[in-house]
């Protein structure tokens, strides 16, 4: 499976790196983790890793809570968190088999397999 490089990779633009323990977000972020997530739309953290984590390069807004500009932002970061951080990615590979197709499975392989080879250069 695809690594998926989040943690670290790329700082906020003031200057917080997800390690820095998630200081409090600046005001506006959390609508725009809302917008780029679709949260309250229903998807849940666990469907939206299964669809679209593999193209996750580098999320600066990782580096921030919301817990104190919007509770229901920060509930389901802290999922996707989750799910991305775990060691074995056994809980993204579950969503992957509930949520998706056995079609859209192997696109996703497909679209994998390309990102590895262009970042080897091969
Ligand atoms: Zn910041």
């Amino acid at each position: 499976m695809h690594t998926i490089y989040l943690y670290d990779e790329q700082p906020c633009s003031c200057g917080a790196y997800f390690s820095e323990g998630r200081p409090p977000s600046h005001p506006g972020m959390a609508a725009v983790q809302r917008e780029l997530f679709h949260i309250g739309s229903g998807m849940s953290p666990d469907e939206w890793a299964a669809r679209y984590s593999h193209q996750v390069g580098a999320w600066s807004g990782a580096n921030h809570s919301y817990a104190d500009e919007d509770p229901e932002v920060e509930s389901w970061v802290a999922e996707l968190l989750a799910i991305l951080g775990e060691p074995g990615f056994h809980r993204l590979r579950r969503a992957r088999t509930d949520y998706l197709t056995p079609e859209e499975r192997a696109e996703i392989e497909r679209e994998i397999g390309e990102m590895i080879e262009s970042s080897t250069g091969l």
